[in-house]
């Protein structure tokens, strides 16, 4: 076995749900993960290689093959390519010297596209080693290539003052944080957070569960579902080893808001940790980044070992004697689908993220087996200022049935893109106002998943969970872009991103992306319309999770919001088959087969 293979069990105590974080270190080395390696990692962990390649390829940014001493991921979102995408992925080819998906002859650099990255507010923007560039342009993107070609390392490049990589500095140096708009809850007053911890350990874990439900803080991932009942569900749920993970694989395109609270405040989050863990009964943490914001490691890192200085993790956290909690950081590799909290779990575990079937739910039967509660980051950072200023305080915030406030990710075609911090009840026309939204037509709601709306005609609708619920992320069309385009790109984006264990959910969003490039070429008809109808009610029927649930919202959404759109491409129906159907091609495939079988006096069955 390869010294590189020992250590690096050695360095994850042989654990296989550590397996992830092993095949990112080997490819860190190695550059990339070769059939010896599976071998020597499977006969360490006693696994299978094919249970280690069943991990290996399922994520996007683990490699079986060579992918170049300096890999490139360019972003493709909808905002990229509104922003110049196409420039700078032609000018990327060019300089590099290959096409996406290949590598360099000599090796030193490999190309790829990838979903969003959690730029939306700075793209066109790519990854180089892990290391974010943002603002691209064709000039840029040449200058860069020129100095990788001439030997300077990508980092030499982002950090000219030589920052600790631990360092908010270094972090800043790289990103914009971008906060248009703080608030009573993020990026306003300092929060204290070594007396938080100290006053919540003190309290009984009950006291912290009913604070929680008080405030009627609910799950800002999507759900919705209420913080204090899950906790309240872990707690009771029988079992001695219980489990927290904060969920922060934020991949819903045009979602950042995640990146800039880990920026900003990762010690908020760490609390809201800890102050759960207190509540549920755990030791265990595990913060679940998304690889690509592997860049903020060594800074959660170090602020995690600070606070383990300072006593607020590790053993008698806070000074409780009996309360022992630490917080570790799991990577993910690469999969939307990540953002499942089941699916989560199976990849904490090391394996791929595949979402479990429900029940049992996590809260019962989660990490291991174990009670797990997972929340995700703004959801935590909430709990910590919650319990600073009292959950009377954050539940007379409350306006439509919606307490706290709601932190937005905002791009697309406005002034002023960015992370604001708004109230809710606040109105869609308000919202794009002081966003600097230019000529808005679309708003698209908490991403891909969430909703297309009118600006012009649903102006009024509120921000709550009984409207407006979003999740973060606000994208603004205005009237020069082409919607079909933007809707075919956001399916295409749930048929990359399907795990494909579910049928509807694999084949049916083919179809769907099929049916909205028909319209899009002018040769689709009334029926069509109905097909897509007919499919979405199978998808979301008959999907195991929320990426297949959801995953036909943009079109029926979109088609809800403006009609006219797809009725003005449709054709008039001729005879009984569908405009869409190829006569021709059908007819050639039928003729090919007559004269192949009228080629051949005999068939042999095996080989037809
Ligand atoms: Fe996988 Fe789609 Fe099924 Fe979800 S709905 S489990 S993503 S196939």
């Amino acid at each position: 076995m390869s010294k590189n293979v020992e250590a690096t069990l050695s360095r994850y105590l042989y654990r296989r749900e550590r397996l992830i974080d092993m095949l990112i270190a080997i490819q860190e080395t190695e550059g990339y993960i070769s059939d010896s390696f599976v071998t020597m990692l499977a006969s360490g962990l006693n696994m299978s290689p094919l249970d280690v390649r069943e991990t290996l390829s399922f994520y996007h940014f683990l490699h079986d093959s060579p992918s170049g001493k300096h890999t490139i991921y360019l972003a493709d979102t909808v905002i990229a390519r509104m922003k110049g995408y196409d420039d700078v992925k032609l000018a990327l080819e060019e300089s590099v010297g290959c096409q996406f998906g290949e590598v360099t002859e000599d090796g030193l650099i490999g190309l790829y596209d990838t979903q969003c990255i959690g730029l939306s507010d700075q793209e066109p923007a790519m990854l180089v080693d892990g290391i974010p560039f943002t603002h691209l342009t064709p000039e840029k993107v040449r200058t860069l290539i020129a100095a990788f070609k001439s030997g300077v390392h990508p980092k030499a490049l982002v950090n000219p003052n030589g920052y600790a990589e631990d360092s908010r500095d270094y972090i800043e140096s790289l990103v914009d944080s971008n906060i248009r708009q703080p608030g009573p809850i993020f990026f306003g007053e300092p929060v204290n957070i070594d007396q938080i911890i100290r006053d919540a350990v003190t309290l009984l874990p009950m006291e912290v569960i009913d604070a929680t439900s008080t405030s009627k803080l609910r799950g800002r991932g999507g759900a919705g579902f209420s913080s204090g009942l899950k906790w309240r569900l872990c707690h009771d749920a029988p079992g001695d080893t219980k489990y927290v993970i904060c969920n922060a694989d934020e991949g819903e395109p045009g979602t950042f808001k995640d990146r800039v609270i880990l920026t900003q405040s990762p010690e908020q989050v760490f609390a809201g940790m800890i102050i759960a863990g207190h509540a549920i009964g755990a030791r265990e943490g595990i913060l679940y980044l998304r690889y690509e914001y592997r860049y903020l490691v060594h800074y959660l890192e170090s602020t995690l070992a600070s606070m383990r200085v300072r006593g607020l993790l590790g053993a008698s956290v806070g000074g409780n004697p009996d309360f022992h909690f630490d917080i570790r950081i799991q990577l993910g590799a690469g999969a939307y689908i990540c953002g499942d909290e089941s699916a989560l779990i199976e990849s904490c575990e090391g394996k791929r993220g595949t979402p479990r079937v429900k029940p049992p739910f996590p809260v019962h039967q989660g990490f291991k087996g174990c009670p797990t509660a997972v929340n995700n980051v703004e959801t935590l950072a909430n709990v910590t200022r919650i319990l600073e200023q009292g959950a009377r305080w954050y539940e007379a915030m409350e306006t439509t049935e919606s307490a706290g406030t709601r932190l937005i990710s905002v791009s697309g075609d406005v002034d002023r893109p960015g992370i604001y911090e708004i109230e809710w009840g606040i109105s869609l026309t308000d919202v794009l106002e002081l966003v600097g939204a230019q000529n808005p037509r679309v708003a698209q709601i908490s991403g891909l998943s969430g909703e297309c709306v009118s600006a012009a005609r649903e102006g009024n609708r509120t921000f709550s969970y009984k409207d407006l619920s979003c999740n973060g992320s606000l994208m603004v069309f205005n009237y020069e872009r082409n919607l079909l385009e933007i809707v075919r790109h956001f399916i295409h984006f749930f048929v990359e991103e399907s795990c494909g264990i579910c049928t509807p959910c694999r084949a049916g969003n083919v179809e769907l992306y099929n049916k909205v490039s028909l319209i899009i070429e002018g040769r689709a008809v009334e029926q069509d319309l109905d097909e897509i109808f007919a499919w979405a009610k199978i998808i979301r029927g008959a999907s195991r999770c929320g990426l297949g649930t959801t995953s036909p919202k943009p079109i029926l959404t979109s088609m809800n919001a403006f009609p006219e759109e797809y009725k003005q491409k449709l054709v008039e129906q001729q005879g009984s088959l569908l405009a869409s159907f190829d006569l021709n091609a059908a007819l050639h495939d039928f003729t090919a087969a007559t004269e192949y079988f009228q080629s051949v006096d005999t068939v042999d069955i095996s080989e037809v």
